[in-house]
């Protein structure tokens, strides 16, 4: 394929299986929280690339990992001992509550291999009988057959044939439903701290005391799927930390790599030594380049100055939004946490949140939605304010847009 060859969203159909339905316009080069397309149309971006991109575009610490680690070695298969990754490693470990460290190439690798780990677990230290996953509705954990079939909607995970068993649904943030389903044969609980695509729906503080009590009660390992909160999306590095919650398990994804693929799990040293050489694996985890640049990403985001950053950001798109409400009344609340925001739509736009994508992709700006009642916000952590400010005028615009179009 030649250099110029010309690329427009109809070749998208031409050659591309159909599963996604991407946008009319086509992003080619992107500067901090700025994005342009082929026609040197600008946009910001509110949406960060489902909230990978923590430190905007091109961030001269990703540009410079990279092409340094670009000039040295490139990859290295898991049989040799590999610099970068073991750095990362240690950092991660110093940084959280975990001993260990398993690098994959997404969240949903990263989940797989942690339920895998669960499951191992279970059955060396426990027996064959302990064997029950349990997740919560509306829940995701990523789209390979194991991860999609633990996540919370069956519409994702039905029509691929027979699904690992031992499963089980219940209802997040309502601790009496997990209750009645958790037993002494639960080998884990997998749960997102704040769902993202389920909603942004924040877990609440007594409930995830609550999952980790029962856990503890029924010896079973409380895993966090941390892949989208992670990362200081929430405003610390982790959003466990917050929450008063240790798990047992922790997995990372998205902005981990802050537009590089990469995934981790993270767990304790007796947890992890039940994965023995041989029983998992994957040939680019712990890639050099991802690692390089993860490394890079992680100096920059775990200081106080862009963590307590966060918190600021959010204080600023919270107060926007609110006002934006104030005039539209177009929001039953604004909730989340740190730069991971969503605006729920009221009953009169219920339903619509793709309209608010389409008017404010008109009016220059990227947002994203979870689902079709919420709009849903995940900007670089270090987005500068006038682009805050610049992104909530014109999304202010599609929002009076898309008012006047039901009027
Ligand atoms: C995005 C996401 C995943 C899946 O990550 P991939 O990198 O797409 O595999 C898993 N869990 C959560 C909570 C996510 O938001």
């Amino acid at each position: 394929m030649s250099e110029a060859m010309p690329v427009s969203r109809a070749l998208f159909d031409e050659v591309m299986v159909p599963n996604y339905n991407p946008s009319a316009f086509i992003p080619v080069k992107g500067k901090g929280s700025r994005v342009w397309d082929q026609d040197d149309r600008e946009y910001v971006d509110f949406a960060g690339g489902i909230a990978v991109n923590c430190l905007g575009h091109c961030h001269p610490a990703m540009v410079d990992a990279l092409t340094e680690q670009g000039n040295k070695i490139w990859h290295l298969a898991n049989v040799m001992t590999n610099e970068p990754a073991l750095r990362l490693a240690k950092k991660l470990t110093q940084a959280t509550f975990a001993e260990r460290v398993y690098f994959a190439n997404s969240g949903a690798e990263a989940n797989e291999a942690a339920l895998k780990l669960a499951r191992r677990w279970a059955l060396e230290e426990h027996g064959v009988e302990k064997q029950q996953i349990i997740a919560f509705q509306k829940g995701f954990h990523g789209r390979t057959f194991f991860t999609v079939t633990v996540g919370g909607q069956a519409a994702y995970s039905d029509g691929f044939g027979p699904k690992p068993g031992a499963i089980e649904h219940v209802e997040y943030n309502d601790l009496s439903s997990l209750e009645a389903v958790i037993s002494d044969q639960t080998c884990a609980v997998m749960i997102e701290p704040l769902q993202g695509e389920g909603g942004v729906v924040p877990g609440e503080k007594e409930f995830l005391a609550g999952v980790r009590n029962l856990c503890d009660k029924h010896n079973a390992l409380l895993i966090f799927d941390e892949v989208q909160t992670g990362f200081g999306r929430t405003g610390t590095l982790y959003a466990y930390e917050q929450s008063g919650v240790t798990p047992d398990i922790l997995t990372s994804a998205k902005a981990l790599g802050g537009g590089f693929p990469i995934g981790a799990m993270l767990t304790t040293s007796a947890i992890a030594a039940h994965l023995k050489p041989g029983t998992h694996g994957s040939t680019y985890g712990g890639n050099p380049l991802a690692c390089a640049v993860s490394e890079a990403v992680m100096d920059v985001v775990n200081t106080p100055e862009v963590l307590n950053g966060v918190k600021q950001r959010e204080q600023m798109f919270r107060e926007k939004l609110q006002a934006i409400n104030a005039k539209y009344d177009v929001f039953s609340e604004v909730r989340g946490q740190g730069l991971l925001l969503g605006a729920a739509l009221n009953d009169k736009f219920k339903g619509k949140s793709r309209e608010f994508l389409l008017a404010s992709a008109e009016h220059g700006l990227m947002v994203l939605i979870a689902g079709a009642d919420v709009v849903r916000f995940t900007p670089s952590l270090v987005i500068p304010q006038e682009d805050i400010e610049e992104g909530l005028q014109r999304f202010e615009k599609a929002v009076a847009q898309v008012v006047a179009s039901h009027g």
